[in-house]
């Protein structure tokens, strides 16, 4: 192991303290090619980032070393901006991107945290979270920072314990530099959220296929009509995008061979002119470089790539799958441990390729307390779930397909 991989790890094994504190900062290497920048405010942000909900993974840990490269990499080309959250890898994201941010100055990146509206029962949870979290991340300021995942079930704390004013004083504080709120409401929530408040930003999930077949473009008109500058979030469907089922994916090959399925998804989403910078989940250094490349060189999404967006969109529906991104809120709550978005990224699977026997093999190879017959239909998991999907029934639905498909054991 390399002497710097070696400190790097280190320091995250005791706690993330004193061995990379006091080297000095490092200088951002600036790489000859540059992402894309979109105005926000009096800044320039990038047009894509890293979202830090799916970070490199070794051995059931985050991979630090992976991980640094990684920021490097985004920093030297000027892909700055990082999106964390409270709860984001079982509550470790912000704590690792914390420990390599730190050697950079300050002022050289942007970050981005979320206040975790479910866990506020009180005004006063919203600055002993926010003090959390800035330890956690090692920063004195968040540039911008979000009431997280205004739903349905958040909604009450949110106005209730008025995280809108709370945030709001630690924006005149100079902790917070831009407040916002990330959003997985219906049209008529988000038009109300909007109105309430003079919001600096709002994040919201859109993707071409959710543009569609839900309800994703309703949202963002409602975002653009009232002039509030948009992050967004899931552009590839938690994956979902970059792993089309075959004939979807033979027909953006035919009609756009010069892209990859997730180049395509990403410069979709960049064709709209409200949003500022698109937050990509990625989990190796791989993924960031292809996604990088794609706003380094960048082409603008033509005309006719809209339509074969739309196309590609129907294909999907007709799929029959399961509207899952995989981001796992509904694992934080199951008490049986059921592997909730691994059984439906199955059942997709078998719905794009029809291959009954792999999706049998597969399924057998989960662990047999995670599978869906052990889940007792508490029904926790749906209120946690920001897509809305009735997740035991969904259930139900895919264990009687394993059980038709003969391969149960
Ligand atoms: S309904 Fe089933 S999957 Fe959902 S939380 Fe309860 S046991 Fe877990
Ligand atoms: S079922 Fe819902 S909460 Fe669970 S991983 Fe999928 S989208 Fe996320």
């Amino acid at each position: 192991m390399k002497r710097r991989d070696f400190i790097i790890n280190s320091a995250l094994a005791i706690g993330g303290t004193a061995l990379l504190a006091g080297c000095g900062k490092k200088e951002v290497k600036k790489a000859e090619k540059q992402v894309v920048r979109r105005k926000f405010h009096n800044l320039e942000i990038p047009l894509i980032a890293l979202g830090c909900m799916r970070l490199p993974m070794r051995d059931g840990k985050i991979d630090m070393v992976e991980l640094d490269k990684m920021v490097e990499y985004a920093m030297a080309h000027g892909a700055n901006y990082f999106d964390t959250a409270y709860m984001y890898v079982e509550g470790k994201s912000e704590n690792a991107i914390g420990e390599i941010l730190k050697q950079y100055p300050r002022e050289s990146f942007f970050l981005a945290d979320k206040c975790p509206a479910y866990l506020v029962e009180s005004p006063a949870d919203v600055r002993r979270l926010f003090e959390e979290q800035l330890k956690k991340c090692q920063v004195a300021y968040f540039d911008n920072y979000m009431v997280h995942n205004i739903n349905k079930n958040t909604i009450n704390n949110y106005r209730d314990n008025d995280m809108y004013g709370e945030i709001l004083k630690l924006k005149e504080e100079g902790k917070v530099k831009h407040l916002g709120f990330s959003f997985h409401g219906d049209p008529k929530m988000l038009r109300e959220v909007i109105k309430e408040h003079k919001w600096d930003f709002c994040q919201l999930q859109i993707n071409y296929l959710d543009w569609e077949v839900i309800n994703a473009k309703e949202l963002y008109e409602i975002a653009d009509e009232a002039k509030v500058p948009v992050i967004v979030m899931e552009p590839l469907r938690g994956g979902g995008l970059c792993n089309l089922p075959e004939k979807a994916a033979a027909k953006l090959k035919e009609a756009c061979p010069q892209d990859t399925q997730a180049s395509f998804g990403l410069r979709w989403v960049s064709s709209k002119d409200r949003v500022f910078t698109i937050l990509s989940g990625m989990s190796n250094l791989q993924q960031l470089k292809e996604n990088i490349d794609t706003f380094t060189d960048f082409r603008e999404f033509t005309e006719s790539e809209q339509k074969t967006a739309a196309e590609v969109a129907k294909i999907i529906q007709s799929q029959g799958a399961i509207n899952c991104t995989a981001c796992k809120y509904c694992m934080e709550v199951c008490p049986r441990g059921i592997n909730i978005p691994a059984i439906f990224g199955l059942y997709n699977v078998y719905k794009s390729n029809g291959n009954g026997f792999m999706f049998g093999v597969n399924y057998n190879a989960l662990k047999e307390e995670e599978r869906a017959d052990k889940c007792i239909n508490c029904r926790l998991c749906s209120k946690n779930c920001p897509q809305g999907l009735d997740i035991p029934d969904l259930l139900k639905k895919v264990d009687a397909t394993v059980k038709e498909v003969g391969d149960k054991k």
